[in-house]
């Protein structure tokens, strides 16, 4: 970049950044609200009161505001990476494995799968990321699966740093009866290639990687550019993959809630209940919001209000 470009990149991330700074203000009174998730003990002793955001745009300037270099737990976040990577292995023939609807079920739920034969309804459901991480370990044993997630979101993020929470993997595999449970389910109908125990050993794994509001900004940026990751000379997936990636976001992103977040935000996005959630501004810029109390289904509680504050000030949605 040249220095006049520089400069003008900084004034604009000045600008951001007084945007972010009357995002955290109007939502300064709401902090600590919501119920961290208490299911996973590790992601229960997490301090409800943390409040971060960082916005990337796709011209390189940046924003932050509290927490947003702090690391949490990415937890379902990491379902959007899950998939790009498992469409990039297997194309439209992933699409033969599961669906791409709306669950409108909560994100552990049984009940749908019995139904449907165990095809899960969508790839962001917890039923459904197991088929793609089954996918993962079929093409790159258990322990590559993993590695590819992690070299990708480090690649993505610019951050070499990025790893798993020990504590909250143990934790979670201690205390995942629920997402044992889908995988058995799903294996009895033949849905599950691999061993069930190494399967959810990287479901859980995944879930357990750390990152900050920064990292998960940053990492997102192919979602606002048409598949092109800054700093890559090839695109990280192509136009039509980002653009579908980001349609099954606003669908499906925010489990039986994904109405109410096109309601409120009106973009695509992804939550985690760690109380992180990524949007995109299509040809735009990403952002990265983490607060952990979560409403009832799951989603970071005011980490939406943060977003729906945003949207409000900038009037930047899809809709
Ligand atoms: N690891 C969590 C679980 O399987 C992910 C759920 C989420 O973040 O929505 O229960």
């Amino acid at each position: 970049m040249s220095r006049t470009a520089d400069m003008a990149a900084a004034v604009l991330a000045c600008e951001w950044g007084r945007v972010l700074d009357a995002v955290a203000s109007d939502v300064g009174p709401h902090r600590g609200a919501g119920r961290v998730a208490d299911y996973i003990p590790a992601l229960a002793r997490v301090d409800p009161g943390h409040f971060g955001m960082c916005l990337a745009t796709r011209d390189g300037e940046q924003a932050g505001v509290g927490d947003a270099r702090v690391p949490f737990s990415i937890q379902s976040i990491s379902k959007v990476f899950g998939l790009t990577l498992a469409l990039r292995c297997r194309g439209e023939a992933l699409w033969e494995r599961l669906g791409r609807e709306p669950s409108g079920s909560a994100f552990n739920s049984v009940v749908q799968l019995e139904s449907e034969r165990g095809v899960p309804r969508n790839p962001f459901i917890n039923a459904g990321a197991l088929v793609v991480t089954d996918v993962l370990v079929s093409e790159f044993g258990a322990a590559g699966a993993l590695e590819a997630m992690v070299s990708t979101l480090r690649e993505l993020s610019g951050n070499p740093a990025i790893a798993v929470d020990e504590e909250v993997a143990a934790s979670e595999a201690e205390t995942g009866h629920r997402n044992r449970s889908l995988a058995h389910f799903m294996k009895s109908f033949g849905r599950i290639e691999n061993d069930v125990d190494e399967v959810l050993d990287v479901y859980f794994r995944q879930c357990a990687l750390a990152m900050s509001c920064e990292d998960l900004a940053r990492a997102s940026l192919w979602l606002a550019n048409d598949g092109r990751a800054p700093g890559r000379d090839e695109p990280f997936v192509s136009q039509t993959l980002a653009r579908r990636i980001n349609a099954i976001m606003l669908t499906c992103g925010h489990y039986d809630a994904a109405g109410d977040f096109a309601y409120r935000v009106g973009l695509p996005g992804k939550s985690g209940v760690g109380g992180g959630i990524i949007v995109v501004v299509p040809d735009r810029l990403c952002v990265a919001v983490w607060s952990p109390g979560l409403d009832a289904s799951g989603n970071s509680k005011v980490g939406t209000l943060a977003l729906e504050a945003f949207v409000e000030h900038t009037g930047l949605a899809i809709f």
